[in-house]
C-alpha cells in the first residue's frame, strides 16, 4: 500500500502540500517517477515545475540524501523494510479541466499532476488522506470513507480528480444501474432538472452503441468559472468540466455548449477510457506515447458528441447543422490541411498539439476527426440503403479489443469499415487519413448524398464561411438518407 496525505494549510500561497509514504520492498535504488503528462492531453506536461521543498525521510525523520536523474524522476537508496516518507510542496493555481487548483473554497485535485509513484510499485493499492474540514464534502470516481480516498493501483489514482469544498452543490440522478452525479464548484445559475432530463437522452443515445454505461457511479465534476472558459477531460467513471461564465448556464447558447461538451467527455467513457489504440495500452508515464490513432479517439468522439445530442432530441437539427457548419468554417480556413494528414497531426500532437502552432503547419485531430468520421458515418448509410453505419464499426471495435483487453489499430478500424461498408475502403484511408487537402472534395460529395450543400462566402474578416445547407430540390431518397442519419425516423 502506498500512502498519500494532502494537506492545504497554506491555501492563500497557492501551495498544496503532499506526502507520500511507503516501505522499500528491496536494498535496490529506488525510483521516483512523476508522470511527464496526463492521458486526454498528448503533449509532455513539465509538471515538476510545480514542485518545491521536496524532500525526503526515513522513518526516524532523518533526510536521506537523493538524486534527481531526469526533469520528473528522482533516485534513493534505502534498505529493504524501511519506512520512507517523501514531502513536497505543488504549486495549484490553474482552474482549468486538468491541472489542480486550491483557494479558501475549493481544493481541487488531479493526482496525475503531482503525485510519485514508485517504480516497479504502480501495481500497489494506494490510500490519499484527505484535508477534511466538518462540513466539506468529496468529490470523486474512487471510493470514499470518510476520510480517504482508496485506488486500485497508481493507474487508477492518476486518473481520478477531486473536489473537496464545503461549498459543492450535488445533484444526482438513477439511470439504470448508474447513478449520475452532477457536483459543481463555484456560481452557477443552471436548470438542473432539465440537465438530468437532457443527460439521460444523450447517455441513452451513447448506449444503444456501446451498451449501458458500465459503472455504478459516474460524477461530472463542473467547476464554473467567472470568465469565459471551456475545457472538459474525460477520466473512466468520471469528467472534470471547467466553463464560463458561471451564471450564463441558463442561456441557451452556453447551455447548448455545456451538453456539447459533457456529451463529448461522456463517449469517451467508452472511447479512450475503455477502447484505447493498441500503443497506448497501458498508459506510459514517463514519456510520449505516440499515437496516429487521434481521428479514432478524439475526432470520432467529437462527431458523436455532438450527433448524439441532435439523436436525443436535445438539441434541434437547426443548432446541430449551425455546429457542423462552424467545423466546416474551421476546416476550410486552415491552410495545413495542404501540409499535414490527419495522422501526422496525431502524432505530432506531441509538438504542437495544443497550441495555435506556426502558420499553415498543421490540422486539428478534433476538427479534421469529426470531418473524417461524419464522411465516412454517411458512406456506410449510403452504401447500406441506411441500415448500417459508424456505430456498428464502434461496437464491433469494442467488442474485439477493451472487452478482450486488447488495444485496437488502423488495420481492425479499415477491417471493420469493409465489413459493414461492404467496400474497399483504401480510398478512405490515402485520400482522409493519410492524405492532404483531399477531405474538402469529399466532404461535399458526401454532403450531397443527404440533399445538402455547402455554402462559401468570404467574410469581413477575411475567411471563408461555410454554411450547411439542406437543397431546395432535395430528393425523396436524399430526404430518407438525411432523416437516417440525423436519427428523425425512429
Ligand atoms: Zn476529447
Amino acid at each position: 500500500m502506498i500512502h498519500y496525505q494532502i494537506s492545504t494549510y497554506e491555501p492563500s500561497n497557492g501551495f498544496v502540500h503532499i506526502q507520500m509514504r511507503f516501505k522499500a520492498e528491496t536494498n535496490s535504488p529506488i525510483f521516483l517517477q512523476l508522470p511527464a503528462w496526463r492521458p486526454g492531453r498528448y503533449e509532455l506536461a513539465n509538471y515538476a515545475r510545480n514542485i518545491k521543498n521536496f524532500s525526503i525521510q526515513n522513518e526516524k525523520g532523518e533526510a536521506i540524501p537523493y538524486d534527481k536523474i531526469t526533469k520528473e524522476k528522482w533516485a534513493l537508496q534505502s534498505s529493504v523494510n524501511s519506512e520512507i516518507t517523501v514531502s513536497y510542496g505543488y504549486y495549484a493555481q490553474l482552474p482549468d479541466a486538468g491541472n489542480s487548483f486550491i483557494n479558501a473554497q475549493l481544493c481541487y485535485i488531479n493526482p496525475v499532476n503531482c503525485m510519485l509513484y514508485v517504480e516497479g510499485m504502480q501495481h500497489q493499492p494506494c490510500e490519499i488522506k484527505l484535508p477534511l474540514s466538518a462540513s466539506a464534502q468529496v468529490a470523486c470516481q474512487l471510493p470514499f470513507d470518510g476520510n480517504s480516498l482508496h485506488a486500485e493501483n497508481f493507474d487508477q489514482l492518476a486518473d481520478s480528480p477531486f473536489f473537496i469544498s464545503a461549498n459543492l452543490q450535488h445533484h444526482s440522478i438513477q439511470h439504470g444501474n448508474c447513478n449520475i452525479h452532477f457536483w459543481a464548484a463555484g456560481e452557477v445559475a443552471m436548470n438542473w432538472e432539465q440537465l438530468k432530463l437532457d443527460t439521460i437522452a444523450y447517455a441513452n443515445i451513447q448506449e444503444e452503441i456501446f451498451g449501458a454505461l458500465p459503472m455504478t457511479d459516474f460524477h461530472f465534476l463542473y467547476l464554473f468559472r467567472e470568465d469565459v472558459f471551456r475545457h472538459g477531460v474525460e477520466h473512466a467513471n468520471s469528467t472534470v468540466i471547467a466553463m464560463g461564465p458561471g451564471k450564463s448556464m441558463t442561456e441557451p447558447l452556453a447551455y447548448n455548449d455545456l451538453l456539447a461538451i459533457s456529451s463529448h467527455e461522456l463517449f469517451h467513457v467508452w472511447n479512450i477510457k475503455r477502447m484505447r489504440p493498441v500503443e497506448m495500452l497501458p498508459y506510459d508515464f514517463t514519456k510520449e506515447n505516440y499515437s496516429k490513432l487521434g481521428y479514432v479517439y478524439e475526432g470520432i468522439t467529437t462527431y458523436y458528441g455532438d450527433l448524439a445530442l441532435v439523436h436525443a432530441g436535445v438539441w434541434t437539427q437547426e443548432t446541430y447543422l449551425k455546429s457542423l457548419s462552424d467545423d466546416f468554417k474551421k476546416h476550410v480556413n486552415n491552410e495545413g490541411r495542404f501540409n499535414y494528414s490527419i495522422e501526422d497531426a496525431s502524432f505530432d500532437t506531441w509538438v504542437d498539439g495544443y497550441v495555435p502552432g506556426v502558420p499553415g503547419r498543421k490540422v486539428s485531430i478534433y476538427t479534421e476527426g469529426l470531418v473524417a468520421a461524419l464522411i465516412v458515418d454517411l458512406y456506410l448509410l449510403k452504401q447500406s440503403d441506411g441500415k448500417h453505419r459508424l456505430n456498428h464499426v464502434l461496437a464491433d471495435m469494442y467488442q474485439l479489443t477493451y472487452l478482450q483487453q486488447k488495444g485496437y489499430t488502423k488495420e481492425l478500424y479499415k477491417e471493420l469499415l469493409e465489413k459493414w461498408s461492404g467496400q474497399n475502403m483504401d480510398w478512405y484511408f490515402q485520400d482522409m487519413i493519410e492524405g492532404k487537402g483531399k477531405m474538402t472534395k469529399h466532404l461535399e460529395a458526401a454532403i450531397a448524398w443527404i440533399g445538402c450543400e455547402l455554402c462559401f462566402a468570404e467574410n469581413e474578416q477575411g475567411l471563408l464561411n461555410c454554411e450547411l445547407k439542406i437543397k431546395e430540390n432535395q430528393s425523396a431518397a436524399e430526404n430518407l438518407l438525411f432523416k437516417n442519419w440525423l436519427n428523425l425516423t425512429a
